[in-house]
């Protein structure tokens, strides 16, 4: 899962994208609106964690342009500002979810995955593709009754690619969903990580499509 935090605080930017990361989030963070933009022209974020007080444009505005051109990403609003008028103005400018500072950071990474679930058309915390299971909430993963221990970045493309199950991801979206900008991936680290996946799923469950991405097989043949 990729976030885009826009936050101005240099405390609060950094303690959320060390915080987020940890919880195994690939975060990447800026402090106003055009760098936001620029990012999201480029990149593939799955959900966005906006501060309305920015320096510049300010984080309504900011919504309000991209829900305009039809960008639809999950945005949860992080703000000081507490009244009711703020929380509605934020809502119906687009925002998905709302939350106050200051704030707890395993409330903000519950709604993450809320917020995610959805935007990938689950309401439930556990996707499954045949017998494997990955659970979001406790970022637990078990195929039949096996638990399987992952590495963040294993656990990552895995979610990434049964959210998709049976379809083909582009390599480009898992990388995406794999790697912040400060990672400096080599440029084959993403083929290690699916050879040590596909090691510990069994034969048959990751297919490569030559040119384009990987697939998950929700019921690989014997
Ligand atoms: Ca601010």
């Amino acid at each position: 899962m990729r976030i885009l935090i826009v936050e101005d605080d240099p405390l609060l930017g950094s303690g959320l994208k060390t915080g987020l990361g940890q919880d195994g989030y690939v975060a990447d963070w800026v402090r106003s609106a055009e760098p936001a933009e620029h990012a999201l022209r480029i990149e593939h974020f799955d959900v966005m964690v906006l501060d309305l007080g920015l320096p510049g444009r300010d984080g309504l505005s900011l919504l309000r342009d991209l829900r305009r051109r039809g960008i639809d990403l999950p945005v949860l609003i992080l703000t000081a500002r507490d009244a009711i008028a703020d929380k509605v103005a934020g809502l119906d400018a687009g925002a998905d979810d709302y939350l106050v500072k200051p704030f707890d950071l395993d409330e903000l990474s519950a709604r993450i995955r809320a917020l995610t679930r959805r935007g990938g058309g689950h309401a439930a915390p556990l996707l499954q593709a045949g017998e494997l299971a990955l659970d979001t909430s406790r970022r637990a993963v078990t195929l039949g009754d096996q638990p399987l221990s992952l590495s963040p970045k294993e656990y990552a493309l895995l979610e990434t690619l049964i959210t998709c199950a049976d379809r083909v991801v582009p390599r480009a979206r898992l990388q995406a969903a794999t790697y912040g900008w400060q990672d400096g991936t080599e440029s084959n680290a993403l083929e290690v990580h699916i050879h040590n996946l596909r090691g510990k799923l069994g034969k048959g469950r990751i297919l490569t499509v030559r040119g384009v991405g990987y697939q998950l097989v929700a019921e690989p043949l014997p």
